[in-house]
């Protein structure tokens, strides 16, 4: 009997990746990730897994994401045991975001039980600190392109997709077919990161699709942080910049020491308030071995990537509300990214009403957050159990992104030197994976199907 390959999550939509390989005794997972976004998506977390856990021989895991591996928690907690294989960065990135997921889920849990706002007495949580806790004892870190054997006859490699820190696309070799998984596919010719590495033939293709239909806007981050920046400076206020805490915090601090380099922007103290940025921030700096050129020869020169002259961090959140009584013009980075939670609000609170603060957007912001209300003109805002009306300048930097857009996943496609059997389209919404799957057949006139979700297919 072949290998088969069940699509249980990130089909269809953008969270929730996971892939199940099935062969004979081996049973295999390609990533663990969590739903997020909609409210039906979210509650899919909490069924249980559909291949029983204990029956898992092992996780291979693309990268650190969330929506990657935030399940893995919930899985050892219905009694997986076995290793969780993947690159050395996403093994450190990890030991930050699974725990740090798991007080979410705490918090919110005692949050409803406090507000009695749940249906369910008690409200418990998704998954414990104890539970990220054991899964991180069960995780396996190899080098990239080194080859494993994830069960016996198998045989697996990850190779550098240059999407965050430590991620990889997945090899697998198996009953003499070979699975390439995607995982998040990264850019071409950005800073920090290596451009994604070219894999030469696969029998089966799994491809992301995030930005299956779309083009990135042209690259202006520069000048739109320079432009937020200046402001700042002419209004004598702060610029704020609600920012992801990996990968996009560390783009940022990287383009700020940059610009104060190229005398395009003065040396303004800029605090990094957030604990997870500046673990990751520390993270990235530890694994050299992963940056791209552009990295390496800052580095060379003595200076430290990740630091505008003038940068400070901000661990405590008693350090972080200081701040509310401190005069600009100065610069503060800080989490949530969409602003749905985190030490952003704080911030918020105190300085959106004042004209002279500058707020500057720098990642996606999804519908029903306030994120994406400020960025769409709203005069008010609600958070913190209060009304906050809005005089800052809200200002939208569009072309920072860590996925490949259609024109890149191409290129990346280009690479193969033969056709894949069969690909299949995953990790994106209806309209991106189609436009995707039509783009391939039509174009590359390869046999591509956009993967459903729940769908088993065979490799054979
Ligand atoms: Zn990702």
């Amino acid at each position: 009997m072949s290998a088969t390959l069940t699509f249980l999550g990130a089909a269809g939509t953008v969270t929730g990746s996971k892939h199940f390989l099935e062969s004979g005794q081996t049973r295999l997972l390609l990533d663990c990730g969590l739903f997020q976004g909609l409210k039906e998506l979210r509650q899919r977390n909490w069924a249980p897994s559909p291949v029983p856990a204990p029956s898992i021989g092992g996780v291979l895991l693309s990268h650190a994401h969330i929506d990657h591996s935030g399940a893995l928690p919930r899985l050892g907690r219905e009694g997986f045991r076995g290793p969780i294989y993947c690159t050395g960065g996403t093994a450190d990135l990890l030991k930050i975001m699974l725990p740090d997921a798991a007080r979410l889920q705490e918090e919110e849990a005692e949050f409803a039980n406090r507000h009695q706002t749940s249906k369910h007495q008690p409200a418990l949580p998704l998954f414990t600190t104890a539970d990220a806790e054991g899964v991180l004892t069960q995780v396996r870190p190899v080098g990239f392109n080194e080859r494993f054997s994830p069960a016996p006859g198998v045989t697996a490699r990850f190779i550098n997709s240059g999407h965050i820190l430590g991620a990889g696309l997945v090899e697998v070799s198996i009953d003499g077919r070979t699975v390439v998984f995607s995982g998040d596919l990264g850019r071409y010719g950005v800073p920090i990161m290596r451009d994604p590495d070219p894999v030469p033939a696969a029998d089966v293709l799994l491809v992301e699709s995030t930005y299956g239909d779309r083009l990135h806007p042209a690259d202006d981050h520069h000048d739109r942080l320079t432009a937020a920046v200046a402001r700042a400076v002419q209004k004598k206020g702060w610029l704020l910049i609600p920012s992801f805490a990996v990968g996009r915090s560390q783009e940022i601090l990287y383009d700020l020491r940059a610009l104060e380099d190229a005398s395009r922007i003065p040396s303004l103290p800029v605090y990094l308030d957030s604990p997870m940025a500046i673990e990751a921030t520390a993270i990235y700096a530890r694994h050299p071995e992963e940056h791209d050129e552009d990295l390496k020869r800052v580095e060379a020169s003595g200076e430290r990537p990740f630091a505008p002259k003038r940068v400070r961090i901000c661990k405590s959140v008693k350090d972080s509300k200081r701040l509310n009584d401190t005069d600009g013009p100065g610069i503060i980075i800080a989490g949530s990214g969409m602003a749905t939670g985190g030490r952003i609000l704080h911030h918020f609170v105190r300085r959106l009403p004042d004209e002279r603060t500058t707020v500057l957007f720098v990642g996606y912001q999804a519908a029903g957050t306030r994120g994406r209300l400020l960025r769409e003109g709203a005069r008010e805002v609600r958070m913190l159990g209060q009304v906050v009306p809005v005089s800052a300048a809200i200002l939208v930097s569009d072309s920072y992104s860590a996925h490949a857009d259609q024109g890149e996943i191409l290129r990346w496609l280009g690479g193969f030197t033969r056709p894949p059997e069969t690909t299949y389209i995953v990790h994106g919404e209806p309209d991106a994976a189609t436009a995707l799957q039509e783009l391939i057949t039509t174009r590359l006139k390869w046999r591509a199907f956009v993967a459903q979700d729940g769908q088993r297919v065979s490799l054979g």
